[in-house]
């Protein structure tokens, strides 16, 4: 089954339990103090679960792009090393507001992966919530009842409270869920044991593919739990994962999610998909990266050098550097990649097709401009480590940064695989040396220019520095 009817059987599966297929929610998010990306499928639901708004629907369904790189969901440093985790994914997801309940919810769940995508069941493992003592949850025997009834119970694996209880904030709709995860280890990998110790071991063969949360609490402030009146179902299922199990393959890269771009990198670079560990993942991170880069950009999001515009375009200079590093790429690459994507997400995300020579001309742009000072950076960046016993300067990083164009995160990926870490206190006190020599700059010059520092108090963890910092932009008074 290829990856487009992969999709499309999700979602008329759920069309045919009476769930009503929404859109996707925009990938990048305005006006959300509390969130820069969509990192769920609940995300744009919030408000049903916190009892604001009634739901049109109680039964929906759909595929929402999701980007994890910032907060409390930052899978950046994983992309491309390992196989399952991306920037950019699709979270297929239904859900009840106030509807069914964990019965449905699990029963449909494995009737759509076994009967209707035919995953064996013998590969299949499922968790539920164990409780715990020390806040009042208990054990999910009622998920663990329903799932005796489809599964062996050998495979129905009691999970913790950091994998298994879901809660939306410190008070708040909250709930267990039960996962559901799949073995794609060979015959006589598993033959030799099977992989119930694996499950939530980040094993990279044994993969969490579809998550069922029931959200039956409410939490108050003094921290008990109260039954909600209106239960909810919120699932969320990673489309690239659910195309390696349903192909048969052992990554992601593998399927025809990703396999378009990978032949098309290995063709541009000379360098064959799958003979060197080092290519292979420069190779897996383009190809995830121009993901991110167009559809943040398709959603009005274009880099810049702050807040969720430095993050696309520091996710962009990563991809960049990997390219010319492992690839011998020195001119414009990615922004090729974007008419396989548009190709492959016509019926799913038109978006990408209408802005295609848009987003092109953005990437490529941001590619050029980032090429001519990253062959000079990397000169330099060598030469500090040179010159210096496994820890980079902070102020050289930060020259890298104000100069080269080099984001910290950058700086510091290169530096750990040459073995040596940066001096961050360093880099933070260069910057705020800096933005004070251009306050002290800017107010001698109050006549002819004018501050303008967006205040705006965003959290972003990660590189508030550099955000705060890219804030303080002059310009000439008209
Ligand atoms: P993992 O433990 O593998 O990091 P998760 O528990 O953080 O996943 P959830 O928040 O439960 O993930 O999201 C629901 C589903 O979305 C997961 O079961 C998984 O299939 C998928 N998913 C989560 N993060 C990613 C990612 N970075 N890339 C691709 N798919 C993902
Ligand atoms: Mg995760
Ligand atoms: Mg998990
Ligand atoms: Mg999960």
């Amino acid at each position: 089954m290829d990856a487009k009817s992969i999709r499309r059987t999700f979602l008329e599966f759920f069309q045919s339990k009476q769930h009503a297929i929404v859109p996707s929610a925009p990938l990048v998010i305005k006006n959300d103090p509390t969130l820069m990306f969509t990192n769920a499928g609940m995300n744009q639901f919030k408000d049903y679960f916190l009892g604001n708004k009634a739901a049109e629907d109680t039964r929906v369904a759909d595929t929402q792009k999701c980007l994890r790189v910032s907060g409390k969901h930052n899978d950046l440093e994983e992309v491309g090393i390992d196989t399952y985790h991306h920037t950019m994914f699709e979270m297929l997801g239904n859900w009840s507001f106030g509807d069914y309940f964990k019965k449905e919810a699990i029963e449909w769940g494995w009737e759509l992966l076994t009967e209707v995508y035919g995953l064996p069941k013998d590969r299949l493992y499922v968790t539920v919530f164990e409780g715990d003592d020390t806040d009042g949850t208990e054990l999910d025997q009622e998920a663990i009842d329903i799932w005796k009834g489809l599964i062996d119970e050998k495979r129905i694996i009691p999970a913790n409270k950091k994998d298994n209880f879901w809660e939306m904030g410190e008070t708040g709709p909250c709930g267990p869920c039960s996962e559901i995860h799949i073995d794609l280890r060979n015959d006589e990998e598993r033959a030799k044991h099977d992989g119930l110790a694996l499950v939530n071991e980040d094993h990279p063969l044994v993969v969490e593919i579809w998550n069922l949360v029931f959200m039956q609490f409410n939490r108050k402030a003094d921290g008990s739990l109260v039954s909600l009146p209106n239960k909810h179902i919120d699932t969320g299922m990673g489309f690239e994962r659910l195309c390696m199990a349903i192909q048969k393959k052992e990554s992601n890269y593998d399927t025809d999610v990703f396999q378009p771009m990978i032949q098309f990198l290995a063709a541009k670079s000379g360098k064959a998909y799958g003979e060197n560990e080092k290519t292979d993942i420069a190779i897996r991170v383009i190809s995830d990266h121009i993901r991110a880069i167009s559809f943040a950009i398709a959603d009005g999001q274009l880099p810049s050098n702050n807040k969720a515009g430095y993050v696309i375009r520091r996710i962009l200079r990563r991809a960049v550097r990997y390219g010319y590093t492992f690839l011998d790429f020195n001119k414009p690459f990615m922004y090729e990649l974007v008419d396989i994507l548009s190709d492959q997400f016509e019926e799913t995300f038109p978006e990408i097709i209408s802005q295609r020579d848009f987003i092109k001309k953005v990437v490529m742009q941001e590619e050029s401009a980032f090429l001519r000072t990253l062959e000079k950076g990397l000169v330099i960046l060598q030469k500090a480590m040179d010159a210096s016993d496994k820890v980079i300067d902070g102020k050289e990083a930060f020259t890298l940064y104000d100069t080269f164009g080099f984001p910290l995160d950058l700086t510091e990926l290169i530096a750990s695989e040459n073995g040596f870490s940066v001096d961050t206190a360093g880099f933070d006190a260069a910057m705020k040396e800096q933005k004070d020599r251009a306050r002290a700059a800017s107010a001698s010059e109050k006549g002819d220019w004018i501050d303008v520092n967006d205040g705006d108090s965003v959290e972003f963890l990660g590189y508030d520095a550099l955000e705060s910092d890219a804030s303080i932009l002059r310009y000439r008074e008209v």
